[in-house]
């Protein structure tokens, strides 16, 4: 399986980076400690086009795919900023697919203009404090009222909520002890977050402090007929064009993120020891991290099995002239590691 970048892909991990090359690590430790949003960081990837990448074209997007959204998303991660900067802007990408798929064309021009530009930031309401992974037990209830429905209910880590001026609500309009099904009587919405009618409290937590996390509350909140995305009832079906590429998004920014810790560590490792050459540092240091470090196979892995295709040339070979590389190995040797590692075929800068 050939799993060389084309050129576009290539050429978008390289614009990526040129964008967050401009944010060193002082930023984003600086958002950090300040649970700052980042928004410098936003509005500079909103401007370069990001914010669009699966857009539809017509509406100022590239159309682009999974595959495409992926490389940005690692080359986001890897670049310093971490978890902090891929879930800044994580949720534009495949968040409003939903929207993208099943918004009428008078929807889709109201809300993904907008957020194509940077103009606006959405937030999405699914989780709840007794429905986690078991997203069919929403409570979340949207009661049938002239021109709208009355919204109460109760969403949980609600990410980026007290920036973002909308919000992708999953409801229920028909409870699930009614539903033929459990998927059945859910209805997805979206629309203003009003947070002088919403009350979103900030839930404390170790990292990522630069993009919040929250308990949302929402209590008889009006929302418009005209915010309804598709039918009544279908949301939940709706909602997996959001939900299945954003997993791959979630799982390549691990990846990148255990790239970068992989790299620094292995420069800190190599200045410490004074090593010059891959040659030599192996030699000298038998025991060093590389030994110990099994992320670039884990995440070539990983990529195999999603055909997510993110490896540069020249392509990782099974067997070399210094021994093993074992791919489906959980170990490789520091040497094996570098051969994996983006940074060393010159990808990465
Ligand atoms: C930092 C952060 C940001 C988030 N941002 C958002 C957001 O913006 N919007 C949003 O809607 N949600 C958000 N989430 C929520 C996230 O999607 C949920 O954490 C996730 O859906 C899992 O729900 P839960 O934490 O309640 O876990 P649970 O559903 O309680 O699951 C916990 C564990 O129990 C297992 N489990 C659960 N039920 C069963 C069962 N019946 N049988 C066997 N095992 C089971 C699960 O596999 C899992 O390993 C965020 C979470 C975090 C931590």
């Amino acid at each position: 399986m050939d799993l060389a970048l084309t050129e576009l892909q290539q050429e978008i991990d390289a614009s990526v980076r040129k964008v967050c090359a401009q944010f060193p690590d002082s930023y984003w430790h600086d958002c950090d400690e300040r649970a700052r949003f980042p928004e410098e960081f936003y509005a500079a990837m909103a401007a370069a086009g990001w914010l669009g990448i699966t857009m539809p074209q017509e509406l100022g997007g590239a159309g682009l795919g999974v595959t495409e959204a992926a490389i940005m998303m690692h080359a986001v991660s890897s670049s310093g900023g971490a978890q902090a900067a891929a879930s800044s802007i994580h949720i534009n990408l495949f968040g409003p697919h939903a929207i993208v798929v099943h918004g009428t064309p008078e929807q889709k021009k109201r809300w993904l203009e907008p957020l194509i530009k940077g103009d606006e930031k959405a937030c999405f309401g699914v989780t709840e404090p007794d429905a986690g992974l078991d997203t069919t037990s929403i409570t979340t209830f949207a009661r049938k009222v002239n021109g709208g429905y009355r919204v109460s209910g109760r969403k949980m880590w609600t990410s980026t909520a007290q920036e973002a001026h909308k919000i992708l609500l999953l409801t229920r309009t028909t409870s699930k002890a009614d539903s033929r099904r459990p998927t059945e009587g859910m209805t997805l919405f979206y629309s203003d977050l009003d947070r002088k009618k919403i009350e979103v409290k900030r839930i404390k937590k170790l990292g990522r402090n630069a993009v919040d996390s929250n308990a949302t509350f929402i209590d008889d909140y009006f929302v418009p007929d005209a915010d309804r995305i598709g039918e009544e009832g279908k949301g939940f079906h709706y909602l997996l064009d959001s939900l299945n590429p954003e997993r791959i998004l979630v799982g390549i920014e691990a990846i990148g993120i255990g790239r970068d810790a992989l790299s620094r560590a292995a420069k800190i490792c190599a200045r410490a020891c004074g090593v010059r050459s891959p040659n030599r540092e192996e030699s000298r240091h038998p025991t060093s991290i590389g030994r110990e470090l099994d992320l670039p196979g884990v995440g070539l892995l990983d990529v195999h099995a999603r055909r997510v295709p993110l490896r540069p040339r020249p392509a990782l070979r099974r067997g070399s002239e210094r021994g093993q590389v074992p791919v489906g190995s959980r170990r490789l040797r520091c040497s094996d590691a570098r051969r994996a590692h983006p940074w060393w075929h010159g990808l990465c800068p």
